[in-house]
C-alpha cells in the first residue's frame, strides 16, 4: 500500500510526502498542499 496525500491524493513516487501523526494515526501531505493545509483552505 503506497502513502498518499490526504488532501489532493498524490503518490509518494510523483512527489515528496511529509508524514503527520494526528491522533495517532499517520497521515501524508505532499509539499504541494502542506501550505494549504497551515494556511487553511479558502
Ligand atoms: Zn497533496
Amino acid at each position: 500500500m503506497k502513502d498518499k496525500c490526504l488532501n489532493c491524493g498524490i503518490e509518494s513516487d510523483d512527489v515528496l510526502l511529509l508524514s503527520c501523526n494526528y491522533k495517532g494515526e499517520m497521515l501524508y501531505v505532499c509539499i504541494k498542499c502542506l501550505p494549504v493545509l497551515i494556511h487553511g483552505a479558502h
